[in-house]
């Protein structure tokens, strides 16, 4: 999606970056940690948090719970293979992995379950989540288009909130 220009208090239709126009009565904005780049409302009030994440393959090891200390957690796929997570790093629009980070990393997750000493990660990546201040994600109409609204800001917890999140939208919307 481009960002709009507004021109109105209404919007018809959502110009997308192939110039096509996506028609609808209500748009809500779900683009988490870039929503300023559509919205000038939100900059410097939703922006990039980057988080990596290394995991190790399946092994004799048996999680039988999400470990987590001071940040970091170590957890169980249904596959056995073992994921620990996950840094916070404020470096913009930066999707790139380091190897800073995978060392940390698996540092933390040895200190917490010893015997991942002899295995080593197989995969790391890297995500940008919509930080905010206070950590309270924006749910709301546009400022100016009464058939816009938003939900992103979510942070660290954007699955976790998602089936709440989107009811708040939906109350919004239907209140209208
Ligand atoms: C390593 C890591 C671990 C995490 N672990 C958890 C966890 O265990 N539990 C939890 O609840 N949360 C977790 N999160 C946070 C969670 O991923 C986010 O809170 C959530 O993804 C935010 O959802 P969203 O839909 O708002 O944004 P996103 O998931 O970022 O989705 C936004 C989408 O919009 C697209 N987009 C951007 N610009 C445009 C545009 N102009 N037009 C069209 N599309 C666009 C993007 O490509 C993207 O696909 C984790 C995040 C990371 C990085």
């Amino acid at each position: 999606m481009r960002k709009i220009e507004k021109k109105s208090n209404y919007l018809d239709g959502w110009p997308t970056k192939n110039n096509e126009l996506i028609k609808g009565d209500f748009f809500v904005t779900t683009v988490g940690a870039w929503s300023s780049e559509i919205n000038d409302d939100y900059k410097n009030k939703i922006y990039p948090i980057r988080g990596q994440i290394i995991r190790y393959p399946k092994s004799e090891i048996k999680l039988d719970k999400i470990l987590y200390s001071k940040n970091f957690y170590l957890l169980q796929r249904k596959c056995g293979s073992i994921l620990a997570g996950s840094t916070i790093e404020n470096v913009g629009f930066d999707k790139t992995v380091t190897a800073k980070a995978a060392n940390e990393l698996n540092e933390k997750a040895i200190n917490l379950v010893p015997e991942l000493r002899n295995f080593k990660p197989c995969k790391q990546w890297a995500g940008l989540r919509p930080g905010v201040k206070g950590n309270i994600p924006f749910i709301e109409q546009d400022n100016n288009y009464k058939n816009v609204y938003i939900n992103s800001g979510h942070y660290r917890y954007g699955i976790t909130m998602a089936p709440k999140s989107a009811n708040e939208v939906l109350k919004l919307i239907e209140d209208k």
